[in-house]
């Protein structure tokens, strides 16, 4: 056995107790575990911070003083705990809010300690919350000189002393057990030519670097060799999944496609679109399941290409199904591409939640005739009792609104698993895009259909209210119209709907009918009045549309030529970017309005600045991952695949890249990684695809 296999309680200073808090805690099992289990920062032991340089310092300062007094404060929950701290130029309050139990015994009066935490102004005053404390005895020469590791633990593992310092103290007993040679799986070949420190080394540095050069020498071995791993198991699995899952071949584009492309586009392809439709046709006629990711901005003309694709499919004797995440994209879609083919002999249903019994039953009927040639829908169109004749392409529309196990549903309904072609307004970042979608094939539309004019967006408080209704006077008086949408969130969705009412209704004051009318729609609303009330805006009879979110994706009326969007800090970039999405879709100039409070934070900020400075999604993306962090996008937390130690996606680009080159070589030459110089690299793979879910069938 691997000695580092060898469980944590056997390590000295652990024992059962312990090392049971460390496997429930912090998820370390192993030896080994303990050594992946990195620092999240160092400090500077040698760098002493004076209490008058408080306010100067930005984050973190570590001082050398004594604690005068300690005493209680509140009750309940409110209860905390406070230590008075003195150097020779001023004092702080040290407060803790939990683990009094183990705190308490620490604090010594009078006697010399050095703390580490961050201050905080209150009012006058000064505290530093829950700051890291040694006694100046126990630091050692060695600590003093060099950068101290800090270790992220919780409130249990810190009651038995397993705070930052009480797992620094077992990593320092574990380093020396380190053996001499320990097998690296990365090949000796890649370690010279990219200079990586062996992983003795890196471990050895990331836990006790020398100083800061070789801290980060050592996190960049590690990061590289964690996305090396994680690359090579995105390729290994595509490259599975492409050998065994076979799809329908669609050898001719079929009549139904060259009727339409040469007689009844309405208008001529971009050069984007005709690119997107030759890799769907060559996917078409490999033999293999395609599972395609269809990226393209706003706008960029994605409807008419699943269009094209779906018709392929029945020009070839099988169905087709349009999938919407929700009602009101569905039928939107259902018109359009309705429209669209209206003078070919293909027939197009449609099938939501809300159509009536008697008429869904004879949808499912001409599903399986196969009289029905192509379905739109929401997720109705999953459920079991949709059964097709032959169902041949599926087309998701904005699919990070699916769930994965809904979406794995589709494959179920016929003989092989219909071919897949997942549709995206929202564009994720390259790096995150090669990792999670690692395993589906990306076309991208990167080009706008001609004569469209950029959006103007500009960012407004509410002293500019009055001046914002006279613009939109304006803009109605030259014919056009006007959306207005409010947030609607779950957990505050009564203040929500009361904050809509007042608009409309204020609204309703500053427009007063018959001059003016105004539809609004909400999710509260029954489906034919929300149909109702969308028709007239459609149509032109309404000149403001008061809505939530629920227009976010997919409504297209052109003549709308300005989007105000109310409280748009409360929006996310990929949001705001969706709604803004909604204008400049004819040939009029389009602005967007956002709308905010006063006080906004920093982020809210930020969010608003780039909308003002860009109308290209994938920068809007980049800036929206760097703000939430990649976890929050596209609801990837579920796939797992983002559960890095080390690195980071966002931030990591450029070694992420770096990784699947490397990946990509390595498995060039050696497909099932069979050459000795990649023995190990096998093993490590083999106990990768074991640890892990099975995420390659994702949609
Ligand atoms: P999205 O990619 O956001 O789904 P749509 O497919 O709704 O975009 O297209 C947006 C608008 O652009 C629609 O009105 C559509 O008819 C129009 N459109 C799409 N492709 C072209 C093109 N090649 N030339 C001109 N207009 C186009
Ligand atoms: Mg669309």
């Amino acid at each position: 056995m691997n000695p580092l296999d060898t469980p944590i309680e056997y390590l000295k200073g652990v024992g059962p107790q312990r090392g049971d808090l460390l496997k429930k805690e912090l998820n370390i099992h192993t030896f080994s575990d303990l050594l992946y289990y990195f620092p999240f920062r160092y400090v500077d032991r040698s760098v002493i911070h004076t209490l008058r340089q408080m306010p100067e310092l930005e984050g973190y300062g570590q001082f050398r003083g004594v604690i005068t007094a300690v005493g209680e404060l509140g009750t309940g929950r409110s209860k905390r705990l406070i230590a008075r701290f003195r150097d020779s130029t001023g004092m702080v309050d040290l407060i803790w809010f939990q683990g009094f139990q183990w705190i308490k015994p620490n604090l010594k009066i009078n006697v010399p300690i050095q703390i580490y935490g961050r201050p905080k102004l209150n009012g006058a005053f000064w505290s530093i919350p829950h700051p890291e404390m040694t006694p100046i005895a126990e630091l050692s020469e060695e600590l003093q000189r060099g950068q101290q590791p800090l270790y992220s633990s919780t409130e249990k593992c810190s009651a038995k002393g397993l705070h930052s310092r009480g797992i620094e103290k077992l990593v320092q007993t574990l380093l020396p057990q380190i053996p001499q040679v320990i097998p690296d799986f990365i090949p000796n070949y890649l370690l010279q030519e990219l200079q990586l420190y062996s992983h003795r080394e890196a471990l050895l540095q990331v836990h006790q670097p020398t100083d800061e050069i070789t801290a980060h020498k050592a996190r960049y071995r590690l990061k590289f060799e964690e996305l090396l791993v994680l690359q090579l198991e995105v390729l290994l699995k595509r490259e599975q999944a492409k050998r065994e899952e076979k799809g329908f071949v669609f050898q001719e584009v079929g009549e139904v496609f060259l009727r339409f492309y040469n007689e009844l586009l309405p208008f001529p392809l971009t050069n984007a679109q005709k690119r997107v439709i030759k890799e769907i046709r060559k996917d078409f006629l490999s033999g293999k399941h395609m599972n395609r990711l269809l990226q393209g901005d706003v706008g960029s003309g994605k409807t008419v290409v699943s269009l094209l694709t779906m018709l392929i499919a029945v020009g070839n004797g099988y169905q087709a199904a349009l999938m919407a995440p929700t009602e009101i994209l569905a039928s939107q879609h259902f018109v359009s591409l309705k429209e669209m083919v209206k003078d070919m002999n293909v027939r197009i249903e449609l099938l939501t939640g809300s159509v009536k019994k008697k008429e869904r039953t004879r949808i499912h009927e001409g599903l399986q005739s196969g009289e029905v040639h192509i379905l739109v829908g929401t997720h109705a169109l999953l459920e079991d009792v949709v059964q097709f004749k032959n169902i041949g392409v599926v087309v998701i529309d904005e699919q990070h609104r699916f769930g994965v196990a809904q979406r794995g549903k589709m494959w179920k309904k016929n003989t092989l698993p219909p071919h897949i072609l997942v549709m995206t307004a929202t564009p994720i970042p390259r790096t995150l895009a090669m990792t999670i979608y690692g395993d589906l094939d990306v076309s991208v539309i990167d080009e706008l259909p001609p004569g469209r004019k950029p959006i103007q967006t500009i960012h407004k408080f509410e002293n500019y209210r009055s001046n914002l209704f006279s613009f939109m006077r304006g803009e109605i008086a030259l014919g056009r119209q006007v959306y207005v949408v409010y947030p609607l969130i779950e957990e505050s969705k009564n203040m929500d709907y009361l904050n809509l009412e007042q608009g409309f209704e204020s609204l309703s004051r500053s427009f007063p009918i018959p001059q003016y009318q105004i539809s609004i729609v909400h999710g509260r609303q029954k489906t034919d009045v929300k149909d109702f009330e969308m028709q007239r805006f459609i149509k032109g009879e309404t000149q403001i549309m008061v809505a939530t979110t629920v227009i976010e994706v997919g409504v297209n009326v052109p003549n709308a030529s300005v989007m105000v969007i109310e409280s748009a800090e409360r929006f996310g970039l990929s949001q705001l970017h969706q709604l803004r999405g909604r204008v400049g879709r004819g040939a009029e100039k389009s602005y967007c309005i956002l709308m905010t409070g006063d006080k906004i934070s920093r982020e809210a900020k930020k969010r608003m600045q780039t909308m003002v400075q860009t109308n290209d999604g994938f920068e809007i993306a980049e800036v929206d991952m760097q703000l939430r962090g990649p976890g929050d996008i596209m609801g990837t937390q579920q796939s797992g695949i983002l559960d890095l130690k080390i690195a980071n996606l966002t931030r990591d680009g450029e070694i992420v890249t770096l990784a699947r080159e490397w990946a990509n070589k390595i498995l060039s030459i050696d497909p099932r990684l069979n050459l000795p110089e990649h023995a190990t690299l096998r093993e490590r793979m083999i106990k990768q695809f074991k640890t892990k879910p099975n995420w390659a069938k994702i949609s």
